[in-house]
């Protein structure tokens, strides 16, 4: 069977076939239409989080994960110190790659299965005046929990701390003003919400805050600001950029576009999120999170609690059927993890549902009801 499978995953996802086909063209990186790509996809990026007046965005080379890392490095001077709210594998990693930097950090954990708390934050920055900055993960992807980002941005503006946001898995769905939700650094990624392909992120940047950041980072491939100077002044990426990623960001946002805009993203992805956890609840299965601070990008089920269920032949039955699933990323708990973003519909949460409830049958597992 050569149809692609469905990917229920937080990246790289499933694409629309205009995607696909904007990337069957070679562009010249100094070449003045590749120019013109990438200045147009700066400023409907800018659209989305109306960014246009404080703000300036920096896209890099590579996976989500190398804009986070470049921009802590950029960001944040080398004495400075980072609070990584904690409440997940992305919190962990965001602390992990500003050690590595050799920024100062101090990581609070929270419970994954809660959001980070606002009030622990305020008594964490009343009691420590030498942080300054913090790193928040907006939608937290190894759970698919929501934090508090309006809340955790005001008060790091009360008390004048720098705010740098992962914004990887929501950016492009839940809403993010940056006229109303004050931010030095945001960070998101082609394959995400915008359904574009994986290669290249992009950071939202303060401009007052950047103009003042020329010699922060430690590496050269990694720093915004020289990134940032170099294309305002030629319009061209510093390194090879990846071309065909970018003219497929670029169809991805028109589509965008064509559909709403960001509400219309969210809009079906809250469809798709409840037409799964609806038809998974229909065949048993429990979700890790309370239903009040799930965001509708990824859902976490527990795994069912019948002897027979066993993670890697699920994952293979329902790949047999079309569906790509995601393995879990909690220590304490069996899990696993079913994205709902992507050029996905209802239609296909249905059949993935459908799959999984075939997939049972064939694992002999009556219920994918979780022990008690
Ligand atoms: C996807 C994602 C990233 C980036 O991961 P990569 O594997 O580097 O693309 C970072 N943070 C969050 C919250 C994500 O969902």
């Amino acid at each position: 069977m050569d149809r692609d499978h469905i990917l229920l995953t937080p990246g790289p996802l499933t694409t629309s076939l205009r995607t696909k086909l904007a990337m069957l063209k070679d562009w010249g990186s100094w070449d003045a239409d590749f120019i013109a790509q990438t200045a147009r996809v700066r400023r409907a990026l800018l659209d989305i989080v109306d960014g246009h007046d404080t703000h300036t965005v920096v896209p890099l080379q590579g996976s989500g994960t190398f804009s986070v890392e470049a921009a802590v490095a950029t960001v944040v001077p080398r004495d400075g110190h980072v609070l990584v709210l904690d409440n997940g594998a992305y919190c962990k990693r965001a602390a992990r790659l500003t050690q590595l930097m050799g920024r100062r950090a101090t990581v609070v954990p929270y419970a994954e299965e809660q959001p980070v708390s606002p009030a622990g934050l305020e008594a964490q920055l009343n009691a420590d005046a030498s942080i300054t900055h913090v790193v928040l993960i907006h939608c937290e992807t190894g759970t698919g929990v929501l934090n508090p980002l309006a809340e955790v941005a005001a008060l790091c503006d009360r008390h004048g701390k720098g705010l740098i946001i992962d914004a990887m898995s929501s950016f492009g769905a839940l809403p993010i003003d940056a006229r109303a939700t004050r931010f030095d650094a945001l960070v998101a990624a082609s394959g995400k919400c915008l359904e574009g392909v994986p290669g290249m992120g992009f950071v939202f940047l303060r401009k007052a805050v950047l103009e003042g950041c020329a010699g922060n980072s430690q590496s050269l491939a990694m720093d915004l600001h020289d990134q940032w100077v170099y294309m305002e002044k030629t319009g061209q990426w510093r390194f090879t950029p990846p071309t065909h990623v970018l003219v497929a960001l670029a169809s991805a946002i028109d589509q965008f576009v064509e559909e709403g805009g960001r509400p219309a993203r969210l809009a079906r992805y809250e469809d798709n999120c409840r037409t799964l956890v609806d038809g998974m609840a229909r065949l048993g299965f429990k979700p890790f999170l309370r239903p009040e601070i799930q965001a509708p990008i990824i859902v976490t089920f527990h795994a069912p609690a019948h002897p027979a269920y066993e993670f890697k032949r699920f994952y293979d039955a329902a790949k047999a059927r079309g569906f790509i699933l995601y393995p879990g990323k909690l220590t304490q708990v069996e899990t696993f993890r079913v994205g709902c973003i992507g050029a996905i519909g209802r239609n296909e949460m249905n059949q993935a549902v459908n799959a999984v409830a075939d997939t049972l049958r064939e694992m002999g597992i009556p219920s994918g009801a979780p022990a008690p």
